[in-house]
């Protein structure tokens, strides 16, 4: 069930219920309310966050004003507005998107990140007694989105008392609604109850307002916190937690000499990413250098070979080609808020290690990469263009000499340089707090997707969001704003290398067990001793022996289903996608794909499949395998 909070006044206190993600937050603009919002704006939000304007009887325009100004994407109609008027506010707002695109900015807000097509939610609210005429509704069916169910009082809203529920035993409609009025945290109980009564079914979200305030329109944000977390107690949390942990997996097991340099991010890396000026420099470079947002791609001829529907999520026509850049952007950022001058990296084939080279050349700060000396001769392209970009590249010459090695050479160095130096990983994986923050810089990928999808298709959930995992950054990102969404599913694409029984093979979530790799306990292969298997996949991206502890979880909760594709069907698949729609994908982004020649799904399903990067590394593995 989604959350609202609504009345919201105050800017510091907004942030802080923000914060903690809610679905909704509402602002009343009604001059008779003790939480008339009078501010001049509303501060950035998180785009996730639908902001709510309420309003009593008010004349359209003011409304629209108000809508235009605040960039808001929900109304909520607390008085007698008729059918008519709901009908109008859409008509208009159609027409009033038009122009306020065209000229680009209000006072508040720069309309250049406005969705365009994007569509004004209408809630209409209803008060209830004890009894309700539900022909009433009638009339709204067809005009608005919501319906709101507040208790009946003197005044619109804020009254601090509930009705009673049962009334609803006899609603007569399939339009979800929120259920309002006095809503507190004593009430977690009867909302249990209620969810498991019939009236509950098209209940969409829960409204709450006055019991969670210090004073009008400044919320409680520790009861808010404990509100949310019980609502949603009766399913899984994907997230992380406070310690750093996704169910039994994370942590940060790390020697005591790197304790400082760690902690250091962990105790800022919320703080700054939270901090305005540094989302709009995130946002702005995402945009202009990056080439955000990054399309949803329809794939007609693709969805027609498996009847059904497919969308690629273009991460390919990123800079650099690949997702990779959004992290190394925001740990960038987030290097230089700290004060770092010095940044280190590891890589396997080489696209880590170009998209951090490419962001220290754009900051002007030292960059060493760490590269298995076997991988810098089968990588040489990406050795050449970490040169061109200023890096210095330095050969592990440990172990097998590939990723997992290049890795421990980058925390040594860390160790050995702790004040001066940012450690940029390149996945979801590393001690507490990278998986985190790796998935925070790269869940605007889901972000994305939802308001793409709802142009596209008018609904913000596809039915599976697929992605490949080698440390598991792009699927995170994938994941990220469908991890709650129960109806949304999610698959997992691992390398099957030459087969997941033959011993050369990534499929982790098959051969793993328990253990601890590179700072997090997650899922790993290993001997039964505890010994790192040595990985195997064809594509140098998926080559490695564990999956960041998110995917640990979300494998041991079965709330992602995990699927291993071999080194030929990705091949095949990647050859597929070139002939049906004239786009050459990464070869991991090909294992991602080739899920279509294994599993069935509906013709009317809508599958988003993340399309990681492109195949330009690649080609010459793609021309020895098919003798091009
Ligand atoms: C690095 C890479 C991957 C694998 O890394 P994740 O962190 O699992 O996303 C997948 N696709 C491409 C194109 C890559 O460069």
């Amino acid at each position: 069930m989604k959350l609202k909070v609504c009345g919201m006044k105050y800017q510091d206190n907004m942030n802080q219920v923000a914060a903690l993600q809610p679905d909704y937050l509402g602002f009343i603009f009604y001059e008779k309310s003790i939480r008339n919002f009078d501010t001049e704006c509303i501060p950035e939000l998180p785009k996730v966050i639908k902001k709510t304007g309420v309003f009593v009887d008010a004349e359209l325009n003011f409304v629209l004003e108000k809508v235009s100004k605040h960039n808001l994407q929900a109304v909520q109609l607390h008085g007698n507005e008729s059918p008519e008027y709901c009908l109008k506010l859409k008509r208009h707002y159609e027409e009033l998107s038009d122009v306020v695109i065209s000229s680009k900015k209000t006072d508040c807000h720069d309309f250049e990140k406005k969705y365009p097509n994007d569509k004004l939610e209408i809630i209409k609210v209803f008060s209830i007694k004890d009894k309700f005429n539900f022909d009433v509704l009638k009339p709204y069916e067809s005009v608005c989105d919501y319906y709101l169910f507040d208790t009946k009082g003197k005044l619109p809203g804020g009254n601090g008392y509930t009705f009673d529920w049962n009334v609803l035993n006899n609603y007569p409609s399939t339009k979800p609604f929120f259920l309002s009025g006095g809503i507190g945290i004593n009430q977690i109980d009867d909302i249990k109850a209620f969810q498991k009564s019939k009236a509950s079914k098209y209940c969409y979200a829960i409204d709450v307002n006055s019991k969670f305030e210090i004073e009008p329109g400044l919320k409680k944000i520790e009861d808010l916190k404990e509100f949310k977390n019980k609502l949603s107690n009766n399913i899984m949390n994907y997230n992380v937690n406070k310690k750093g942990y996704y169910g039994e997996f994370g942590g940060a097991f790390i020697p005591e000499m790197l304790y400082p340099n760690v902690e250091e991010l962990r105790q800022n890396y919320l703080k700054v990413m939270a901090e305005p000026d540094f989302k709009k420099e995130f946002d702005q470079l995402l945009k202009d250098y990056v080439g955000r947002p990054s399309p949803l791609y329809f794939a007609k001829r693709l969805s027609e070979k498996y009847n059904t529907k497919i969308y690629l999520k273009r991460e390919d026509l990123n800079h650099t080609g690949a997702h990779k850049i959004n992290n190394t952007i925001g740990q960038i950022l987030m290097a230089k808020r700290l004060g770092k001058t010095r940044i280190i990296a590891e890589t396997g084939a080489g696209q880590h290690g170009v998209a951090t080279a490419t962001v220290c050349a754009l900051m002007g700060l030292e960059c060493i990469v760490y590269m298995g000396e076997i991988d810098i001769a089968r990588q040489a392209p990406n050795v050449a263009r970490m040169k061109m970009l200023g890096a210095k590249v330095v050969p592990a010459l440990s172990g097998s000499r590939t990723l997992k090695d290049a890795t421990n050479e980058a925390i040594r160095d860390w160790i050995n340089n702790p004040v001066n130096t940012h450690y940029i990983i390149g996945s979801a994986i590393g001690p507490h707090p990278y998986p985190d923050m790796v998935t925070k810089f790269q869940s605007v990928i889901s972000e994305e997707i939802k308001w793409q999808l709802k142009e596209q298709e008018g609904r913000e959930n596809p039915d599976y969001v697929v992605a490949c995992i080698g440390g598991g950054s792009n699927a995170a990102g994938t994941y990220y704003h469908y991890l709650h969404e129960e109806n949304v599913g999610i698959i997992a694409v691992e390398a099957a290398g030459l087969g997941v029984d033959s011993g050369e093979s990534a499929a982790t979530s098959v051969l793993g067990k328990e253990g601890i790799i590179h700072g997090c306990k997650t899922l790993l292969m290993q001997t039964d001793d505890g010994q790192i298997t040595e990985p195997y996949s064809i594509s140098a991206g998926l080559d490695y022996p564990g999956v960041g502890p998110m995917h640990a979880h979300l494998c041991k909760t079965g709330r992602a289903e995990f699927m291993a594709i071999t080194d030929d069907d990705a091949m095949k698949a990647g050859l597929k996608l070139c002939e049906l729609e004239g786009i050459i994908p990464a070869i991991e982004s090909s294992h991602a794909l080739a899920i279509f020649e294994q599993r069935t799904f509906n013709p009317d399903d809508v599958i988003v499949v993340s399309l990681s990067g492109r195949g330009d590394k690649d080609l010459q593995n793609y021309i020895d395998y098919f003798k091009i």
